[in-house]
């Protein structure tokens, strides 16, 4: 027989039809060797049958016979039901299929044919009702006899037809599909090798041999994660093209100018990235701190260094009111020290973006601040130094990977306040060193956290007031809604309107939504800043970054819709002075894990518990959210349960690149052309 390669298509199997070949496509099987790494969801052990004497009703059951005869019934229209009389070891039992009368032409009588299905009893008689069967003798039985894979289907796939495919495909020995993980590593961490593996994932002798072959394949997706990250950052590493001095007296004046003093954690990330940034390699570092720790003063910091040497910097913030609000200060605070600010963001007048541009490759203007605006091809500078990025989880991997990449040895520093479980945060930012902000500046209290049902509303509009009175400021936060930013916009207007003329006449309110043209959100955001808005009616569009510290009261309508991440970030809009600061949930919570979402962020303010329970609550892909989702290279590690498994992957890396950081040596060969697309996806 022809034995097939792994890059063969699919559609060259016996038995791939066109049809086939379509729906497998639809499954991300294309070539033999997607179908290789297309393993089960779970396995069902079917390696011993129950005797009929202690078949229980409602049990799934397996049995061999030989058909004896049957008939199809229709009871009613649009309903067959083939009954088949079955004999096994003298024993006779009868088998129904649900509207499939062919298996009647199929199942001739002397067919030695395997059923699996619910098992009943009817008088004497043992009935089952199919839901998987196979003929017998016609080649290996895949259905009972052993640990039966379970794969995730597409429409039009059955298991049956994905299991002949796996099946056919193994015994084929495909060709050529050597081992690429280094001896050693598979040794020390126990990892049968790659085509015993395939075979034990697919069809396990044990259930430990499955264990033991999954094992191998996340070990295998963990390390070329690992290295090919490892990989990128060894290519940009090559020493800067700059030299930077100690700090100098921009960073002094710029601290002095400060009206408070910086926090020790301030002082010693500080200290962190000023040595990174002296220090002839390209700084690559992650700052972590809480909502509200003091991130801005630090990337504010690290822009003024780069000027001291000559250099520009840029800053990029997720959303165009961040970015302007970064502006605003960055401008207030270092236009006195003599630096020129730029700011670019998508809808900006044409005019005004050539002038920031020209500005920008010319070098006259040391700084920019602004969206992703900023990646694009015809944004050059003179001589750039240092990029921020801030509120980085809301950027892809990706994204991060294009900043770094617009000039090759630049500093680059990014930015979260979602603090991320150590596994996440190896695999996410394994190629990253990092900084963690771990206090609040001094004299914040804990935000005040009530949930209420939406009958309360008078009481919160009566609260709202009586701040305001007392001299604070309220957002609003208007129901979440998923199908269209447009009908978002949209319930934000209305409710504006109905505060506006009801509950919340008189004082004075702002709207703020995503599609208001640009210099509008601007004005407003700005007016609240400036307290001449009591209340901002908003969408979800204030969640990152803004900070008015005056403001002391956070409503959010519709609670029990947003996610622990959004919800945490949305109530470290307040708490950002010395006054007490109130979050108020309006919700109606209808699941469990609705309720167990609110429970949490009402009893605790420590984003890192928000962070793990949110991970448990609900997977590391809805964790990271659709920007970050589609990890490549991830398909069967569990990046919340396999940690262990990423921690040593990730050390192994190091050592394997230590040693050989091209992946030279012959045996090394083979993990360096499976590193290559993976190398590729991630700067895509
Ligand atoms: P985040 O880390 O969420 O980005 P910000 O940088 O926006 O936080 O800072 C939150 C608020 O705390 C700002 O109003 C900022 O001026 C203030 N702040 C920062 N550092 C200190 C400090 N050491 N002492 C007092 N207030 C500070
Ligand atoms: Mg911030």
């Amino acid at each position: 027989m022809h034995r097939p390669t792994i890059n063969d298509p699919v559609q060259y199997l016996k038995g791939v039809g066109p049809r086939r070949a379509v729906q497998l496509r639809r499954a991300g099987i294309e070539t033999v060797g997607d179908l290789l790494y297309y393993f089960p969801k779970r396995y069902e052990d079917r390696r011993t049958t129950i005797p009929f004497n202690r078949m229980a009703k409602g049990q799934t059951v397996w049995m061999q016979g030989r058909v004896l005869g049957g008939a199809v019934q229709r009871p009613r229209k649009g309903l067959s039901l083939t009954k088949l009389a079955l004999e096994s070891q003298g024993v006779v039992f009868h088998a129904t299929w649900f509207n499939q009368p062919f298996v009647l032409q199929q199942l001739v009588p002397g067919t030695e044919v395997v059923v699996v299905g619910r098992c009943s009893r009817r008088f004497n008689s043992m009935e089952i009702a199919v839901s998987e069967w196979e003929i017998a003798g016609q080649g290996p039985v895949l259905s009972t006899g052993r640990i039966v894979p379970v794969y995730p289907l597409t429409e039009g796939l059955n298991q049956k037809a994905v299991r002949c495919l796996t099946h056919s495909v193994l015994h084929a020995h495909p060709d050529p599909e050597p081992e690429f993980l280094p001896d050693d590593i598979r040794s020390r961490y126990d990892l049968p090798e790659l085509y015993t593996a395939l075979w034990e994932i697919h069809y396990p002798s044990t259930p430990e041999n499955a264990a033991r072959a999954r094992n191998r394949f996340v070990c295998e997706e963990c390390l070329l994660f690992q290295l090919a990250l490892a990989k990128r950052r060894i290519a940009g590493d090559d020493p800067k093209p700059f030299r930077h001095g100690p700090d100098g007296t921009g960073i002094s004046a710029l601290i002095d100018s400060l009206p408070f003093a910086l926090t020790r954690s301030q002082r010693r990330v500080w200290t962190e990235i000023s040595h990174d940034m002296q220090s002839p390699k390209p700084m690559r570092r992650l700052l972590q701190g809480d909502v509200g720790s003091g991130k801005t003063i630090i990337a504010l910091l690290a822009l003024v260094k780069a000027t001291e040497a000559g250099l520009q910097g840029a800053l990029m913030a997720p959303t165009e009111i961040l970015a302007e609000q970064h502006y605003r200060q960055t401008a207030k605070m270092l236009t006195p020290l003599g630096l020129e600010v730029e700011l670019l963001l998508g809808g900006q007048p044409p005019r005004e973006r050539a002038l920031a541009l020209k500005n920008l490759r010319s070098g006259q203007s040391k700084l920019v601040v602004g969206t992703h605006a900023l990646i694009q091809e015809s944004v050059v500078f003179a001589n750039l130094g240092l990029v921020v990025i801030d509120e980085q989880h809301r950027f892809g991997v990706k994204q991060r990977m294009l900043l770094q990449d617009k000039g090759l040895e630049v500093d680059s520093l990014v930015m979260t306040a979602t603090p991320i479980p150590r596994t996440l945060a190896l695999t996410l930012y394994g190629d990253l060193d990092v900084s963690t902000i771990n206090e609040l500046p001094p004299g914040r209290r804990p935000v005040n956290t009530h949930f209420v049902y939406p009958s309360r509303l008078p009481r919160v509009y009566e609260f709202v007031r009586r701040e305001v009175t007392a001299g604070r400021q309220a957002y609003i936060i208007c129901p979440l809604v998923e199908e269209s930013e447009q009908l978002e916009n949209e319930a934000a207007v209305n409710l504006y309107e109905e505060l506006r003329t009801g509950p919340l006449q008189r004082l004075r309110l702002g709207l703020l939504h995503g599609r208001m043209p640009g210099d509008e959100k601007s004005r407003v955001i700005s007016a609240f800043n400036r307290g001449e808005l009591d209340v901002l009616v908003s969408t979800t569009v204030v969640e990152v970054g803004v900070d008015v510290p005056n403001a002391t009261v956070m409503v959010v309508f519709d609670a029990e819709r947003f996610g622990l991440a959004q919800l945490h970030q949305l109530r470290g809009r307040v708490g950002r002075g010395a006054a007490q600061s109130w979050c108020i949930l309006v919700g109606q919570p209808k699941t469990d894990e609705a309720r167990e979402r609110i429970k949490t962020i009402t009893s605790t303010t420590d984003g890192f518990k928000l962070a793990e329970t949110d991970l448990r609550l609900r997977g590391p892909g809805e964790f990271l959210g659709t920007r970050q989702a589609g990890l490549p290279g991830f398909k069967v590690t569990d990046l919340v349960n396999d940690w262990k498994f990423v921690e040593d992957m990730r050390r192994e890396a190091q050592i394997l690149l230590a040693g050989d950081p091209d992946l030279s040596a012959p045996e090394y060969q083979p993990i360096a052309q499976k590193l290559e697309p993976l190398i590729r996806k991630l700067s895509l």
